[in-house]
Order: structure tokens, then C-alpha cells, then sequence
């Protein structure tokens, strides 16, 4: 059967970034960015001071103190966005605030909580002399152009999801717009005749729809365009019609779940098989075996299992990456990492994604399993923070093996 790795190489040569458009700058968070970002200018673009106080010259300073304080002529008044060419002259300074330019002549800033001008309420006009208590050291207070950059420096990569600070650079750098791709349209499905909309009362012998929710949930978290195509009973009528909705609404991707085993009524695997093309429909991991992968006249397509941890679990093995890659967005691998097993665990030999509670026990993660890992257990994933990973091939692993896990908080 075919092992994970090779699913999941096979199923990425499938996933190339949809196009690019621009956007403006306020519409950019979460977006994924479609060329490197070059600045244009130092930052910041002018020596400016990183403190409210007096710009001077060091040298009429040096040896001030409390009990000898130096007294210079205040020349200039700078507020924030302002400036002043007018030189500073030895015995002489000018008023600043927080980000203003540094006038000429000055070489450093003394904060004005150690002048005698200090704690004067806001509005105060600049004071004919100062005098200053503390001496500074060259280039105190001052923030030099081309400090945090320089022109020509490339501050982001192509294939990076704009974060807050990501679109905050880009504003910072005075660019209204930028390339992003444009998000993956995907389109989601449910199926069986069990499944009732999360609205609906139950009847004997039906259940609510969780795995879209779950699955919803799980591509927006990698920003996408959401087609919701419902719950298709268990008939290849309604399972062909909903999936033609799909590409009608053009879609780049359609993910499914449920109807990919051996039952009778199983009726997705045998639609996506008549009607496109099938690349496999096993992998060899639990949770998740029957997970189809293919594409639906032309359509990538995920069968994902019925089972909600199931589904889950194959989201995040293989349609993550997919949907990473198919954004534009340099792929992440998981957060991993290694912990002690608090207790022995058996497995069957497939590779395993088991529900976890990772703490840290005498400064060591250690991993426990919640419960009992029936596939539909909701809960057990609920309560934990990670997936444990028992490699393909071991049936049993002693207390304090060390382990791969991957964080799920
Ligand atoms: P199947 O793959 O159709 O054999 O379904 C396997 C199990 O998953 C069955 O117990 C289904 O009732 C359950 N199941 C299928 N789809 C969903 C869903 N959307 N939400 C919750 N459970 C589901
Ligand atoms: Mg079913």
C-alpha cells in the first residue's frame, strides 16, 4: 500500500500557485505575497530623535551633573514633522520631540528628564535656556538614517503570508499596493445519507454534519475561497451533481468526505473514478486509510475518510501543504518535535497520527494519548495538543522512547 510520503509526494506534483493580482495595501493581511519586496529608501529615511528632549552638541555637555548642570540657549522648537535647518551652535540646542529630524550641528539628544524643563504639562512653549544635568555618549538618543534598513535591501521573500507586522512594513515603506496571489477557490463536501445540516433535530439513525465544519475550518486557517456544496446523499445521482457545482464555480480544488471505503453505498470513489481519473484511493496511516486522491473532470480531488478525526488528521497529513502550495506560500512543515512517551503504546504497523497531550515533566516534553483513539472520537481530539507520529513498520514502542509529535495548538 502506499506509504504516506509517496502519497504525499505524488499528490503535491499536482498543486502549482494560482495567479497573481494586486492588492491594495489595507486589503493585504493574510494574503500571500507574489515577488520579493525590495525598499526603496534607508529607514529611517533622516537621523531623527528616538526620545522627547533637547538636541545639542555632546561636547557642551560632557561633565554635567545635578549639582552642576550646563546651561545652553534653546535656538529651535522641532515638533514631530517638522524640521529645522538652522545649525546648532556651541552653547546652544533645540527642542525636540520623539521622531523629529535632527537639526544640524546636533550629535546627540538629552532626554528632558534631566533638564530643568522637565514634567511641564503638554502644550508648553520651548523655554529660552535649558539647563541639562547628565552628560551623553556620541550618538545617544539619535536614530540614524538607514539604521533598520537600507535602499535596495530586499525585507521579504516571495511566498510570505502577510502577518500584521508583514503589511505594517509595506505601509512603513510608503507602498500602497503589492502582488498577492489571488486565494484558492475550495469547494467542500459531505456525504451520506446520515448526515443531517447542524440546524436540523436528529431522527433515529441520523447524525449532524461535523467534518464540514472541521474541514471549513481548517482551509480557512490557510486563507482560501470557500464553496460549500452541502451533503450529498448516498446515490451517484447527488453525489455527480454536486460535484459538477464544483466546476461549474470553478474551483481549483474540491475536498470531500465520507463515501471513499468499501460500503455498499460508498458512492464518491466509484463518481470521481467514472467520471475523471483516480490516482489512489488507500494510504498506509491511521487514522485514515481510505483516502482517495484524484481529480474530478480536471479538478484536483480529496477523499478524505468519514471519520472526523480521520478527516481531520488527512487534512493535515497531505491538503495542507496542497492548499500551501497552491497558494503561492513557501511550504511550513509542521511545528515538530521530539518527546519522551510517558507510557508504552502499541500500534499496527501503519504509520500513526495519534491524539496527544505533550507536557513538560522534569524539563522534557512527554507525551501521553487521550484515550482511546477510535476514529470518530471528536473529543480526544479536543483535548490534545498534539499528534504523536509512530513511524510505518513499529508495533511497539516502551515507555520513554523518544518521539516525533507534532504540535496542534
Ligand atoms: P464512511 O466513510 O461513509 O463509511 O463513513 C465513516 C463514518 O464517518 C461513519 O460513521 C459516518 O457516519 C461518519 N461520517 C461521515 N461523514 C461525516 C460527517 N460529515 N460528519 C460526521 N461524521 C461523518
Ligand atoms: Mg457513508
Amino acid at each position: 500500500m502506499l506509504s504516506v510520503s509517496d502519497a504525499r509526494t505524488r499528490i503535491l506534483a499536482n498543486f502549482a500557485p494560482v495567479e497573481t493580482v494586486k492588492l491594495s495595501t489595507a486589503r493585504l493581511a493574510g494574503r500571500v505575497l507574489a515577488g520579493d519586496i525590495t525598499a526603496k529608501t534607508d529607514f529611517p529615511l533622516f537621523d531623527n530623535s528616538s526620545v522627547d528632549g533637547f538636541a545639542l552638541r555632546i561636547s557642551d555637555i560632557n561633565g554635567a551633573k545635578q549639582s552642576c548642570p550646563r546651561t545652553l540657549k534653546v535656538t529651535a522648537d522641532i515638533r514631530a514633522g517638522t524640521y529645522s535647518d538652522r545649525p546648532i551652535q556651541s552653547g546652544q540646542c533645540a527642542r525636540i520631540m520623539t521622531g523629529a529630524p535632527l537639526p544640524p550641528g546636533a550629535d546627540g539628544v538629552v532626554m528632558v528628564e534631566y533638564t530643568d524643563f522637565n514634567e511641564r504639562p503638554a502644550g508648553s512653549p520651548a523655554p529660552e535656556a535649558v539647563a541639562v544635568f547628565k552628560p551623553l555618549q556620541p550618538g545617544e538618543n539619535v536614530r540614524r538614517r538607514g539604521d533598520d534598513l537600507h535602499a535596495g535591501d530586499k525585507v521579504l521573500c516571495s511566498g510570505t503570508r502577510l502577518r500584521a507586522q508583514e503589511v505594517g512594513l509595506l505601509a512603513m515603506l510608503g507602498l500602497p499596493e503589492a502582488p498577492v496571489h489571488r486565494l484558492p477557490k475550495v469547494a467542500l463536501l459531505s456525504s451520506g445519507d446520515e448526515l443531517l445540516p447542524v440546524e436540523a433535530p436528529l431522527t433515529p439513525g441520523k447524525i449532524h454534519d461535523a467534518n464540514s465544519y472541521i474541514l471549513a475550518a481548517l482551509s480557512e486557517s490557510t486563507g482560501v475561497e470557500l464553496t460549500r456544496l452541502g451533503v450529498a446523499s448516498d446515490s451517484e445521482a447527488d453525489v455527480r451533481s454536486k460535484l459538477k457545482r464544483a466546476v461549474e464555480e470553478k474551483v481549483d480544488i474540491i475536498i470531500s468526505s465520507a463515501g471513499v471505503s468499501v460500503g455498499a453505498f460508498d458512492y464518491v470513489k466509484s463518481v470521481v473514478e467514472a467520471d475523471g481519473e483516480l490516482d489512489f484511493w488507500k494510504v498506509n496511516m491511521r487514522p485514515g486509510k481510505p483516502l482517495a486522491f484524484g481529480k474530478y473532470l480536471g479538478i484536483p480531488f480529496f477523499g478524505l475518510p468519514g471519520n472526523p478525526v480521520s478527516a481531520y488528521v488527512g487534512f493535515e497529513v497531505f491538503i495542507r501543504p496542497a492548499l500551501e502550495q497552491l497558494s503561492g506560500q513557501t511550504p511550513h512543515p509542521h511545528p515538530s518535535q521530539k518527546a519522551r512517551l510517558a507510557e508504552a503504546i502499541e500500534s499496527d504497523g501503519r504509520e500513526s497520527y495519534l491524539r496527544a497531550i505533550v507536557t513538560e515533566e522534569h524539563g522534557y516534553p512527554t507525551a501521553r494519548l487521550t484515550g482511546h483513539q477510535g476514529s470518530g472520537n471528536l473529543l480526544s481530539l479536543v483535548q490534545s495538543n498534539a499528534l504523536l507520529i509512530v513511524p510505518s513498520g513499529v508495533k511497539s514502542l516502551p515507555a520513554n522512547t523518544e518521539v516525533q509529535i507534532w504540535r496542534i495548538e
